[in-house]
């Protein structure tokens, strides 16, 4: 037994520095949050809710069916049916999520070319039935008015998940390769 040790054992210092910060914190208010009567605002991008964005114009649905989401999405939880009008135009019919099934990675997210779909601050959303958490192309749409909009979704897609190029822009003091002169 070293010394520092046998000094330790003998005088409980390290009992008597445990006490020390008990005291210490013993009057300062609690730290515990009363949920849900006291609720703290999701972070920015936060991961929530599935959602399908609208056109800004038009009020559809931005989904061109192109598939890449459900591609890309390792749960193989997304499922979408097109089918052709008869002016030769793809139409998404259905477009559903298995929300049970997610992993909330983010990735179909990512791969939409569009800003189609989106994972919304929304994160109260427990229920009895499997059923509710079968987002259908309807569900999804009323999650975009209900928990997004157009003023949230134009932050969630600029700021966290579709930064525009002017935000990779090379800074002025940044060393560029020229090959040789
Ligand atoms: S949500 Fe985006 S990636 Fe998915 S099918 Fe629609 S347009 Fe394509
Ligand atoms: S967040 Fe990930 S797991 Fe969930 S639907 Fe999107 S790609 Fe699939």
């Amino acid at each position: 037994m070293t010394f520092n040790r046998f000094v330790k054992t003998v005088f409980l210092t390290e009992i008597v520095k445990g006490m020390a910060l008990t005291l210490k914190t013993f009057f300062s208010p609690p730290v515990t949050r009363q949920y849900p009567k006291e609720k703290r605002p999701a972070a920015p991008g936060f991961r929530g809710l599935h959602a399908l964005a609208r056109d800004f114009q038009t009020g559809e649905a931005r989904c061109v069916g192109c598939g890449l989401c459900a591609a890309v999405c390792p749960s193989k939880c997304i499922y979408i049916y097109t089918a052709d009008s008869l002016d030769h135009k793809k139409i998404v019919e259905r477009y559903e999520i298995e929300v049970l099934r997610c992993v909330f990675c983010g990735l179909c997210v990512e791969a939409c070319p569009y800003s189609a779909v989106a994972l919304t601050e929304h994160y109260e959303y427990s229920d009895y039935s499997r059923d509710a958490f079968y987002m259908t192309k309807e569900k999804l749409l009323a999650n975009y008015d209900k928990y997004m909009g157009p003023e949230k979704d134009r932050e969630y897609y600029r700021k966290f998940w579709h930064p525009t190029s002017d935000d990779f822009g090379t800074p002025a003091n940044q060393a560029v390769f020229r090959g040789k002169q």
